[in-house]
């Protein structure tokens, strides 16, 4: 098991929808902004498949949602950009199009280590997370090589490394602390539209604060099992790829 990349000078996080890199990466990206890394976000769809309520406004839902990833990568630090490519939650496909898109924010944000969905991951079945996966990886290589969409006239540009999260196989941790782990849990409950659907909190529920504490102890679990790999106490698993 691999530990610790060099602290990069910017980083970007491609999730499939606003929380995704909130779940899996976010306390790595805390402790890379605290270091002064510039942190990214780039969010594929446009979430509006998150919710139960079958009356929700979802032109609403969706302006929402950005508002949440937004105030989820300040509760990181994030100093970057946050982008949205908006495109239909649930109906995400790696056509050329989103390829297309992808290596352009790539070649502009010029970030030394991306971020995003292992696309290989196993018997998942959420076709955006797959799909935002492709994107990520198919973008690298488009972004790096001068042939590939000329007419973005911006200069190819090749990241160091890519950290694949909810990872098939993973080899490699970064070893986080408990003021990454609490910055994880803020960025995670600035999405308050996806308490009921994504974390079972119920807002009208007398029990609201025994299912939010369940749901912190959810996460700081999962920290920690990761930390088990690197003898640390908090982690966040991935598949490291540096041959780019
Ligand atoms: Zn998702």
């Amino acid at each position: 098991m691999n530990r610790d990349l060099p602290v990069p000078a910017s980083a970007l996080a491609i999730g499939a929808h606003p929380d995704d890199t909130d779940f899996w990466c976010s306390a790595t990206l805390a402790k890379w902004a605290e270091e002064g890394c510039v942190v990214h976000h780039l969010v594929c769809t446009d979430g509006s498949k998150g919710t139960w309520d079958a009356e929700a406004d979802l032109a609403e839902l969706v302006a929402t949602r950005q508002v949440e990833q937004r105030a989820a990568a300040k509760a990181l630090g994030a100093t970057g950009e946050v982008v949205f490519l908006g495109w239909p939650d649930g109906e995400l496909s790696d056509g050329l199009r989103q390829r297309w898109q992808v290596a352009y924010w790539i070649r502009r944000l010029r970030p030394d280590v991306v971020l995003g969905h292992d696309p290989w991951k196993r018997y998942r079945l959420h076709p955006d997370h797959r799909h935002a996966g492709f994107l990520t990886v198919d973008g690298i290589v488009a972004a790096r090589d001068p042939h590939f969409f000329p007419e973005q006239e911006i200069a190819p540009h090749r990241p160091s490394a890519l950290l694949l999260f909810e990872a098939d196989e993973p080899d490699h941790v970064e070893v986080v602390d408990e003021t990454h782990v609490a910055r994880k849990v803020d960025a995670l409950e600035a999405h308050r539209s996806q308490f009921r659907s994504t974390m079972h909190i119920d807002e009208d529920d007398p029990a609201r604060e025994t299912q939010l504490e369940a749901f912190r102890t959810k996460i700081r679990n999962r920290l920690a099992e990761a930390g088990t790999l690197a003898g640390a106490l908090y982690a966040e698993p991935f598949k490291s790829l540096t041959d780019l």
